[in-house]
């Protein structure tokens, strides 16, 4: 190569260079881990996202409305939401946390949750605000924040009750003085996220109200991702801390109809809080994502219309996906107890952290070379018994990635017939 090639190449490498503010971020392991997929074709345990077929009234539905003679279904439609759709989700929110919500103006209908929290953390973080991020988090809060020129105070969650045999994500708490002291006058945002991911811990009310008062004692905003709102085991309960007294003027709620509906691919989610707050996410969606895809957002709404209706009734589909996934949950306890991956039971979501410690000897990680422990025993799994899993330490900044390397995240909104798959993978490899 010439030294005129090689020194056009630099300046275009140099000027076409990622800009700064995306600096630092690295490939997310959800394009990683797709890539392992399509390479290796292991069984998948790994993407939140359910193998089975989605319900045929809510497919049909969304057939209807594009092929409806009101032709207009499939044109764009109103910027912040489509009318329908944002009347369908006040009328079910007001309802939960008792309050009449604005449809107009209290309500954003986004692309996905993932726009939803871009969108939140965009519109109300600026240079030098600190955002608290509890870990484990879902992998998209902290870069967003930093992008924006914020500083992320992350605290993790640490197990309360280490010698008590069954560990749930209960025993998973915040310790109440680094709490205290996480917060300060620079923090301007929390992100919480009930029932978590990976973890599946359901922040109960006292939880819940302790991080409320210091947001109050701050003047600090919350963003609340409840995603998961619907899957919440035994007789745990789904707190919305929007509700809580004083939180409501500072509180941005997510969620997605892709997880409610188990429809991952058709990426609507929402943000609701005060007006004032809302307005400021407008503006980064306006001019990014302008208008959802009209369609599903008819057809989310007609779905979510009828359930709304039987809501207390076992019919209701977020009743009957629960006790559903329920059975799914409890099933993979079982299975991983046997194969002597000690699990930690989750309250909530539809991911399971199991502890592969005992399991050392039976695998060869040398091959293996990324730096996290639990990424190397996950590529592992894939090439060697052909069962994908998520490393949990993607949810951890640098700092706290060892909190979780022992573990690995099991995804179990599965076929019953693919998590007996599973079961058998995991009895053939460790009854060796
Ligand atoms: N938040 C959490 C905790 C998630 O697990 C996910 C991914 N399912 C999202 C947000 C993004 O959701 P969506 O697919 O609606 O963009
Ligand atoms: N949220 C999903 C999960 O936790 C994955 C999101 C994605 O694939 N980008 O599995």
């Amino acid at each position: 190569m010439s030294r005129r090639f090689i020194q056009m190449y630099k300046t275009c490498f140099d000027k076409f260079r990622l800009p700064k503010r995306y600096q630092g971020s690295t490939q997310s392991v959800w394009n990683e881990y797709t890539q392992l997929f399509i390479e290796y074709q292991p069984l998948s345990l790994a993407h939140g996202f359910t193998d089975s077929p989605v319900p045929k009234y809510i497919t049909d539905t969304l057939a209807a409305t594009a092929k409806s003679s009101n032709h207009l279904l499939n044109q764009y439609t109103r910027d912040s939401g489509h009318p329908r759709l944002v009347h369908a989700l006040s009328a079910m929110y007001s309802k939960l946390i008792d309050r009449q919500i604005d449809p107009f103006n209290e309500i954003l209908v986004t692309a996905g949750a993932y726009e939803g929290l871009y969108a939140a953390i965009h519109s109300h973080i600026e240079d030098g605000d600190e955002c608290i991020v509890i870990e484990p988090s879902f992998d998209s809060y902290a870069p967003v924040v930093k992008m924006c020129g914020g500083v992320v105070r992350y605290i993790p969650l640490r197990m309360k009750n280490p010698n008590n045999g069954i560990i749930s994500s209960g025993d998973y708490v915040l310790d109440d003085t680094e709490l205290e002291e996480v917060f300060n006058s620079k923090t301007k945002m929390i992100i919480i996220n009930t029932p978590n991911n990976p973890l599946g811990k359901v922040f109960n009310r006292a939880e819940m109200t302790k991080i409320a008062n210091l947001c109050i004692k701050y003047n600090v905003l919350c963003v609340t991702d409840e995603v998961y709102e619907w899957m919440v085991y035994d007789d745990n309960e789904h707190v919305r801390i929007c509700s809580l007294p004083g939180m409501w003027e500072r509180t941005i709620t997510i969620g997605s109809a892709g997880k409610a509906l188990a429809v991952t691919g058709w990426k609507t989610g929402w943000a609701y809080g005060p007006a004032n707050l809302i307005a400021h996410l407008q503006i980064v969606h306006q001019n990014c994502v302008g208008t959802n895809v009209t369609p599903l957002q008819e057809a989310i709404s007609i779905v979510f219309e009828d359930e709304f209706k039987r809501l207390e009734s076992p019919e209701c589909y977020f009743n009957t996906l629960r006790l559903e996934l329920q059975a799914k949950r409890d099933f993979m306890i079982n299975v991983l107890k046997e194969a002597k991956m000690e699990p930690i039971i989750p309250q909530g979501g539809y991911f399971i952290l199991a502890d592969w410690t005992a399991l050392e000897d039976k695998v060869d990680l040398s091959s293996e070379t990324d730096p996290q422990r639990d990424y190397r025993f996950t590529k592992w799994m894939i090439k060697n018994i052909g069962l994908q899993a998520i490393p949990p330490s993607a949810f951890f900044n640098e700092e706290n990635k060892k909190l979780m390397e022992n573990f690995v995240r099991f995804c179990f909104v599965r076929k019953d017939e693919n998590l007996q798959k599973a079961a058998d993978i995991l009895k053939n490899w460790t009854s060796k």
